[in-house]
């Protein structure tokens, strides 16, 4: 990878100098490359982050062929050095969300047997999917047992791994673990270790109060909406 991600050494950096390494047009947009970056490219259940480059805006970013590639709308030469400012706002709801996520992850698994996550998603509509059963009368003691968790602000660590570290530490591998990227996982609190390529919040607290919308089971698998209150 070209570009230094700077999202890794530091998830509340909102603005850098930076050089561009390459511009390509594409439609209507570029397809910009940088030295380093703050921009956390969408994956992992992760929204892509927004902002500015220079002038020009960041529409999206996304990681192809393992160069981290901005979809910039506006003017940008290769060789131009320039600031780039993060949408702060975006990044920061995105990135208590996410970790809420984890955070909700966590607690069930230490209230509940017999549940293996599938996937997760951390926009808009954000929820836990897991096979296996859960009651969805098991709402409000869930809701309950996570924002206890959070209040404890608990420390979120996050750091760059090897797949033979998270095969021994971490309780669950997803199948297909990105190859095309550095691994790296989350350990919140003195919960278990997880694979995880986000960008999260330093401690438990600041996500302030998770709220589940709901749980719904269909054929073998349950879904867990949450969001994030303040
Ligand atoms: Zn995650």
């Amino acid at each position: 990878m070209k570009t230094k991600q700077i999202y890794y050494e530091d998830s509340y950096q909102k603005e850098i100098k930076c050089n561009i390494l390459s511009v390509e047009p594409k439609g209507i947009l570029l397809n910009v490359v940088l030295d380093q970056t703050i921009f956390y490219p969408e994956g992992g259940g992760q929204s892509s982050d927004k902002g500015h480059i220079g002038e020009a805006k960041v529409e999206y970013v996304r990681l192809s062929d393992g160069e981290i590639i901005h979809q910039v709308q506006g003017e940008l030469k290769t060789g131009e050095n320039v600031t780039a400012l993060l949408d702060w706002n975006w990044r920061y709801k995105y990135m208590k969300i996410h970790t809420a996520g984890h955070a909700l992850h966590d607690v069930l698994m230490t209230m509940f047997e017999g549940l293996y996550p599938i996937r997760g998603s951390h926009g808009k509509k954000a929820f836990l999917e897991y096979q296996g059963e859960l009651d969805a009368s098991k709402k409000d003691e869930i809701e309950k047992k996570v924002n206890e968790a959070l209040q404890a602000d608990l420390p979120v660590n996050t750091k760059e791994s090897t797949y033979d570290e998270l095969e021994k530490e971490c309780r669950f591998l997803p199948p297909h673990l990105p190859k095309d990227k550095p691994l790296r996982m989350i350990k919140i609190g003195s919960y278990a270790p997880m694979p995880d390529g986000g960008v999260h919040v330093k401690t438990t607290k600041e996500i302030g109060t998770i709220w589940i919308a709901n749980i719904s089971s269909q054929e073998g698998k349950v879904k867990i909406r949450y969001g994030v209150a303040g």
